[in-house]
C-alpha cells in the first residue's frame, strides 16, 4: 500500500509541476533533428548555433568508409572568447542508419546532447576565461569517429589543452563520465568529479565506457572526457554490464534500457526530458570553468 501510494502521489507531483516554456523549446530544438538525413541535421545545427547568437563555420571533409563509400562530411565549428590555448566542447550531430536503410531519430543519440552543448555555450559566453573554447559538433561519428579523425588530421592539438565529449545525454539526472582515456586525463576526471561534488551531483564513473569521439582524442594522446547523462538505476545496470565481468549479478541476457533505446526505431522524442537539457548545459559549463581555472598556469 505504501508503495501504491506513492506512486500515486509521484504521478501527482509530476501532473503539476509546471513545464517551463524555456524548457519546451529545448524539446522543440531536440525534435528538430529528426530528418531523413545527416546533412539535413547539419543545416539543423548551423540555424541553431545561429539562433543561439554564435557565428559556425562548416568544415567538410572527405569522409565515408569502404562500406558506405567516399561520402563528405561536415563537422560544424564555433568558438568562445579568446586566448591561444583551447578547450574543446564536442558532440556527435549525425544519426545512424539503421538496419533497415532508414535513420534513426536520433535524438537520445545525440541530439540532446547538441542541444545541451550549446546551452552550456551560452552561459561560458558571460564568463571571463583563461582559454578560447571551441565547441565542435561532429558528423560521422556513427560512421568509426570519422569527423572527429578528420578534425584532429587538419588541425593538430598543440593547442588543445582539453576535451570535453558528451554522447547520449537525453534524461535522467546521473552523469555518467568515462575513466579509460590514459593517464594523461587524470586532470579532466578531477575537474569532473570536482563539479560532482560542489553540486551535489549524482556521478557515476566508468573503467570502461562506450566509445565516443572521445577515442580518436586520447588515441591522439589529449586529455580528454567523454560525459552522457541517464536515470541512476540505469547508469548502475550500465556499470555492471561493462564493468561487473561474470559476477555482475544482472539477469542473463540483460540489456540496459538505452541501449534498447539508441542505435533502434525506439531513440524517439519521448525519451528526451528537457529538465536533463537544462541540467546538461548548466553541468557542463561548470566543468568546462572547472577545467578552464585547474589547468590555466599548467598548460
Ligand atoms: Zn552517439
Amino acid at each position: 500500500m505504501l508503495f501504491r501510494s506513492l506512486a500515486a502521489a509521484a504521478a501527482l507531483l509530476a501532473v503539476c509541476t509546471p513545464v517551463a516554456a524555456q524548457d519546451l523549446d529545448l524539446r522543440a530544438q531536440v525534435a528538430a533533428f529528426i530528418q531523413p538525413t545527416n546533412a539535413a541535421r547539419t543545416d539543423v545545427v548551423v540555424a541553431q548555433i545561429r539562433a543561439a547568437g554564435f557565428t559556425p563555420a562548416v568544415e567538410a571533409f572527405a569522409g565515408g568508409t569502404e562500406r558506405s563509400g567516399p561520402m563528405e562530411g561536415r563537422n560544424v565549428v564555433f568558438t568562445i572568447g579568446e586566448g591561444e590555448r583551447e578547450i574543446l566542447l564536442t558532440a556527435h550531430y549525425d544519426a545512424v542508419k539503421l538496419r533497415d536503410g532508414t535513420m534513426s531519430h536520433g535524438v537520445v543519440d545525440n541530439a540532446a546532447s547538441v542541444v545541451g552543448v550549446i546551452e552550456a555555450a551560452k552561459i561560458l559566453r558571460t564568463k571571463t576565461l583563461n582559454h578560447r573554447i571551441r565547441v565542435i559538433l561532429f558528423d560521422q561519428e556513427e560512421l568509426g569517429l570519422i569527423g572527429a579523425k578528420k578534425w584532429i588530421e587538419a588541425h593538430g592539438l598543440t593547442n588543445v589543452a582539453a576535451v570535453v565529449n558528451s554522447d547520449v545525454a537525453a534524461y535522467g539526472d546521473t552523469m555518467m563520465y568515462g575513466q579509460n582515456n590514459g593517464a594523461q586525463s587524470a586532470a579532466v576526471t578531477r575537474a569532473v568529479q570536482a563539479v560532482c561534488s560542489e553540486r551535489a551531483l549524482q556521478c557515476v564513473g566508468y573503467p570502461a565506457y562506450p566509445p565516443s569521439d572521445d577515442r580518436a582524442f586520447s588515441a591522439a594522446g589529449a586529455p580528454v572526457v567523454s560525459l552522457g547523462f541517464q536515470d541512476q538505476i540505469g547508469a548502475h545496470q550500465m556499470w555492471l554490464a561493462f564493468n561487473g565481468g561474470e559476477a555482475n549479478g544482472l539477469t542473463e541476457g540483460f540489456v540496459p534500457q538505452v541501449f534498447q533505446r539508441i542505435h533502434s526505431n525506439d531513440d524517439v522524442i519521448a525519451h528526451v526530458d528537457p529538465a536533463t537539457i537544462r541540467l546538461v548545459g548548466d553541468t557542463y559549463a561548470a566543468v568546462v570553468q572547472r577545467l578552464d581555472a585547474d589547468l590555466a598556469g599548467v598548460d
